[in-house]
Parts: structure tokens; C-alpha cells; sequence
């Protein structure tokens, strides 16, 4: 490809509403070009790099026997209410109707869609496993679309699907779909993490997400050189927590007038919040929860809906909590709650360690202190409940009975893996016959990694100041070939023997023909970040050619002969 005939509008000015380095190089480089909030056109070069991301997992997919397919992103209301997402999904989903007056929605995820595939068309555990897969754009309105294509509200998504006869079966799969996107990733060149995550809106059994680590990451991880590694909103806090062994007194109401917070609490009572039961009132799916937790610690709401099988999860409002605890927001506790046989009072492990605590009175201006688990509340259940803090334990080392600090890092998630198991065919009433005859539930798994991500994280992580670095894996061209002046007649012949020989070995060149200074040649090559720089000059003809790798400082020469061979090596061709 010669530049001059290239769509490939780079910009030398920073675009001023862009938030992070690779949303601000993607437009710069013209990769992309943003249409509106969340909304991106992805340009020749941009689109370059979009396809062979899409084809490195293509490969890993079809090498795990996965079958591409392409699903409608019109999907009609009906099998979404199979599932009870029409209502969970919220606001999110892109809602339309038709001129029938018909629901619709812009598919975001196609989990109700496959599984409808299936049920009507796949009847005997002879035809399974099967595994299904797609490239295609999802819609979701993010409540907050940022960071360029990395939280758009139209990305390019590839979303696979498996079908399974067994647990057996669905589980070794699952594995092997893991070691697909691990190879995805190695094959990408980014440096990433496998961990443990919480299942969120598509839910199941259990999950993983890939990340690709970078400090400008939206998720945080926390890992232990065991092995262990998790999103913080899933990282486990075991039950560690022992009572203090200490006298317990009279339990004791006190006038606290116009104190609610903790900070407030802390001051009045002159006393740490390791002696609080904060106390919340949540709606679970709508229910009424009391949180338990003890005062420095906070509450992890993705935890809750992982514990309570729950999609919603929401404080209460001032008007609930004032109903519930009878009195307002800031005076709730578990000491003398009105009588209420709906409620649950739910504590955090933490709260096993608090001996005289102090709640709210639930009484307008009061609180309790010297409150006492069992003696004057009772819990109908423990279970971990918090929030991760930076000077907790590895939750693996501890049931080896080792206290082991874990440590925190930042990462983009790209890819997530889920263990689905039969939450969607049971809903949906998805069938096959076994051996037997008998009807049995598909065990199911899903499989997403987002395509436009994985290029924003990737260059969040592999870039300098000038620009890009791409891998030869993922560059839109291997080689720039960039003559000094092409208009002088020596240069121009060598450099055009060069592009056709790398052209007829299968490299990717883009000649740089411009009639530009070679600065300008160089600047734009290293934005672009193409990872292997020829430079044909008359200095150096007629036998050799200055030759620099994107990701290193120096230049060296090569002679025309040895060029081919060496562009090879650092390609790693063939
Ligand atoms: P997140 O927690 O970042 O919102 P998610 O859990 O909603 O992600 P999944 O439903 O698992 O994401 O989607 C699979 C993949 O699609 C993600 O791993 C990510 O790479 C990509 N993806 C999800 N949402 C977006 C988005 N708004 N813009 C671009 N890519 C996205
Ligand atoms: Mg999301």
C-alpha cells in the first residue's frame, strides 16, 4: 500500500475531550473517529488492526471446534422475557418498536438467542457437545461511556456459546476454552491475568475474566504469588475474625443527637469504627435486607448478589429504612428492630469480631453501645459479605493456614469466560434426549472477549510518547518502508525494488511516498507504531538500507542482500 493512496488522517494535536493515551492515540493516528457519545467509525487503519484480532481468534475458536455463525442484533421481546431479562437487563438494553407496534431490543449479549437455536434444532446428546460462535456489534447504553472504543455503547464483540450433555463434559470444555483465550492473549503480545470474577447480569456457576494489566484499568485485582488472582469484587475475604476476649457490659442507649455518620459516631463516642455495626438496609430483588459490617469495613454489593442469587441490589431509600428501623436514616441497627417478619438481618464475617459495639437505636437520635452478638441481636446467617482493603490475606494461602499479603494491581478486562451451567436452558425449557431417551437440561457455557477493547488495552499498554508499538501480531502494516526523497531517481528505484520483494515474500508494507521531510515520515511511523522501519536513502545506497525496530532507540544498517532474511527473523515469519 502506498501512503499517498492511504485514508489515514493523522492528527498532530491532541483531541481535547479523549480520557486516557490510547483513546487519545486511536484518533490521532486515524484509526478512528468518534460520532457521537460512545460511538465510533473505525477508519483503514483502525480496521486493519480490527481484523486480524478477529482472525487470531477465529483460529484459537475453530481450533476448540467452535462453529461461526452470525445472529440478528434485532432481537424480539418475547425471548428475552423467557428469561426475565427484558426486565433485569434495565437500562442498558436499547429498547425499539416496530411499526406492528413489537418490542425490540439491539442485542447486547445473544445467550437467549443461541439457546433458542438449539432447543428447536438440536434433539439428541449424539449432537453434542456443539459450540457456536459469532463476531458481531453489541449495543448497550453504558451509563457512563468512556475511554474511547474501550466503553463504547456499539463495540465488536466475539460471543461463543457451548452446549453440553454433561457436567463432565461442560466443565473440561470450559477449561479448554480458557486456554483458548490464553493463547488469544499470548498471541496479542500484551501482558494480562487470568482471574476469578463475579458473573454479573449473564450469571452461572462461576467466572473468569482475562485482564491486560495497565494502571489506567477500570478494574482492580488483587493476587498472591501462589496463583490466586481475582477482581477485587470477587477477591474472597475469608472468615478470620475472632471475638475479643473481653468482659461483656450492660448494654446502654445513648442520646446522640444529629450524629449518623461513622466519622460522627467515631467522634462522639470516642472510640475506632472497629467497635461499629454499621448497619444497611438493602433491597434484595425488592426484599428487604439488614447488612451487618463491621464500621472500617464496606460493603461489596457484587458479593451480595453473588450470596443472595440476586440481579438487583440497592440501598434502601430514606422512606423504607424510616418504615423498617422506625426511625430515620443514620439510627439503624439490629437492637429492637420493629417487629418486621420479612426483614433478614445478614452480618459480614467482620462482625464476629465486634464486642461491645455501638449501633443505631433505632430511635431518632439514639444509639446503643455495649451490644453483644447472640445476647442482644441475633443473625439469620455470616457470610462474606465486604469489600477487599490493601492489607488483607490471600484467601488460599489461609486455608494452608499461611497469612500471606495480597497484592493489588490494575487491569482492563477483556475477555470473560463463564461456567453457565443450566441457568439459561432451564428458563428457556432447552431439551435433549440422552442415551436413555430421557429429557435432560443443555449444560451450557459462555465465552466473550471484546475485539475493539483488546486494541484500546493493548495500546494502553504498549506505547512511548511518540506513538504506538504495535506487535507484528496485531500492526495494521509490518514494515514502513520510507524513502528520504522519492523524488530523486536512485532512491526511488532501489525503494520500489525493495516494496516489490517484500510484497511478493507476503510482508504488509506501507511505502511512505509523500512528498514530506523525512522528519515528518519518521513522526507519523511511530504514531501509526508500525514495528519495522526501513529508511532508503542516497547516503546509504546503493547497498544498503537503515533498518529500526519500533520498540528499540537504535538504528542499524543492512545490506540489501541479507534485507529479506532479516525483516523475516524479526517478523518471525517463516
Ligand atoms: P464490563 O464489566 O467492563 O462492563 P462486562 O462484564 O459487561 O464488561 P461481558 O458482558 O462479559 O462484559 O462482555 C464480554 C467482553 O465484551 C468484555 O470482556 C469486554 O472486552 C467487552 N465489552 C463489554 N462491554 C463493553 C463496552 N461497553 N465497550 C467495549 N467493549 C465491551
Ligand atoms: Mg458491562
Amino acid at each position: 500500500m502506498k501512503l499517498s493512496k492511504f485514508f489515514m488522517p493523522t492528527l498532530r494535536e491532541v483531541p481535547s475531550d479523549t480520557d486516557t493515551i490510547s483513546s487519545k492515540l486511536m484518533l490521532r493516528s486515524g484509526m478512528v473517529r468518534k460520532l457521537s457519545s460512545g460511538i465510533y467509525e473505525w477508519l483503514p487503519l483502525g480496521l486493519k488492526v480490527l481484523k486480524k484480532v478477529e482472525q487470531i481468534i477465529r483460529e484459537e475458536m475453530n481450533k476448540i471446534n467452535g462453529q461461526e455463525v452470525w445472529l440478528p442484533l434485532l432481537l424480539p421481546k418475547e425471548l428475552w422475557e423467557e428469561t426475565g431479562r427484558w426486565g433485569i437487563y434495565g437500562k442498558e438494553l436499547f429498547r425499539l418498536r416496530d411499526r406492528k407496534d413489537s418490542d425490540f431490543c439491539l442485542g447486547p449479549t445473544h445467550e437467549e438467542i443461541i439457546t433458542d437455536i438449539v432447543r428447536k434444532e438440536v434433539r439428541s446428546y449424539k449432537q453434542l457437545p456443539a459450540m457456536f460462535y459469532q463476531f458481531g456489534i453489541k449495543f448497550r447504553d453504558e451509563i457512563r461511556p468512556r475511554f474511547g472504543v474501550m466503553r463504547a455503547r456499539e463495540f465488536y464483540m466475539k460471543d461463543a456459546y457451548s452446549f453440553h450433555a454433561t457436567e463432565e463434559d461442560a466443565g473440561n470444555y470450559y477449561q479448554e476454552a480458557v486456554n483458548a483465550y490464553k493463547k488469544i492473549c499470548d498471541r496479542c503480545g500484551f501482558k494480562y491475568r487470568q482471574v476469578e470474577a463475579a458473573s454479573g447480569a449473564i450469571g452461572g456457576k462461576y467466572s473468569h475474566e482475562f485482564m491486560v494489566l495497565a494502571e489506567s484499568g477500570e478494574e482492580e485485582i488483587a493476587w498472591c504469588d501462589c496463583g490466586y488472582a481475582s477482581n477485587t469484587e470477587k477477591t474472597e475475604c475469608p472468615d478470620t475474625e475472632k471475638p475479643k476476649e473481653t468482659a461483656l457490659l450492660p448494654v446502654e442507649e445513648v442520646h446522640t443527637p444529629k450524629i449518623r455518620t461513622i466519622e460522627d459516631v467515631g467522634a462522639f463516642f470516642k472510640t475506632s469504627p472497629v467497635n461499629f455495626i454499621k448497619s444497611l438496609v438493602y433491597l434484595v430483588d425488592g426484599n428487604p435486607f439488614m447488612v451487618l459490617i463491621r464500621g472500617d469495613y464496606e460493603v461489596n454489593e457484587a458479593k451480595m448478589k453473588e450470596v443472595f442469587s440476586a440481579s438487583d441490589v440497592v440501598l434502601a431509600d430514606p422512606a423504607t429504612i424510616e418504615k423498617i428501623t422506625g426511625a430515620p436514616v443514620g439510627f439503624a441497627g439490629p437492637y429492637k428492630l420493629p417487629e418486621n417478619k420479612t426483614l433478614r438481618i445478614v452480618a459480614d464475617y467482620s462482625i464476629k469480631s465486634v464486642v461491645n459495639g455501638i449501633a443505631g437505636a433505632n430511635k431518632t437520635d439514639y444509639h446503643v453501645k455495649n451490644l453483644n452478638i447472640d445476647r442482644d441481636y441475633k443473625v439469620s446467617e455470616f457470610a462474606d459479605l465486604r469489600k477487599v482493603i490493601k492489607n488483607d490475606i490471600c484467601p488460599r494461602c489461609f486455608q494452608q493456614n499461611k497469612k500471606i499479603n495480597l497484592q493489588f494491581s490494575r487491569g482492563i478486562e477483556v475477555g470473560h469466560t463463564f461456567k453457565l451451567g443450566t441457568k439459561y436452558s432451564k428458563s428457556m425449557h432447552a431439551t435433549f434426549l440422552d442415551a436413555q431417551g430421557k429429557e435432560n437440561l443443555f449444560i451450557m457455557g459462555c465465552y466473550g472477549i471484546g475485539v475493539s477493547r483488546i486494541i484500546a488495552a493493548y495500546i494502553e499498554q504498549m506505547n512511548d510518547p511518540n506513538g504506538i508499538i504495535w506487535s507484528p501480531a496485531l500492526a495494521p502494516f509490518e514494515v514502513i518502508l520510507i524513502p528520504i526523497d522519492y523524488n530523486d531517481e536512485k532512491t526511488k528505484q532501489a525503494t520500489d525494488e525493495i516494496y516489490n520483494k517484500l510484497i511478493n515474500d507476503g510482508v504488509e508494507v506501507l511505502l511512505d511516498d509523500r512528498d514530506e521531510r523525512a522528519g515528518v515520515k519518521f513522526k507519523d511511523a511511530d504514531l501509526i507504531g508500525i514495528p519495522l522501519r526501513i529508511t532508503v536513502g542516497s547516503r546509504n545506497l546503493p547497498d544498503k538500507v537503515e533498518f529500526k525496530l519500533r520498540s528499540e532507540a537504535n538504528t542499524s544498517l543492512v545490506m540489501l542482500s541479507d534485507l529479506s532474511e532479516k525483516v523475516k527473523t524479526c517478523l518471525k515469519m517463516n
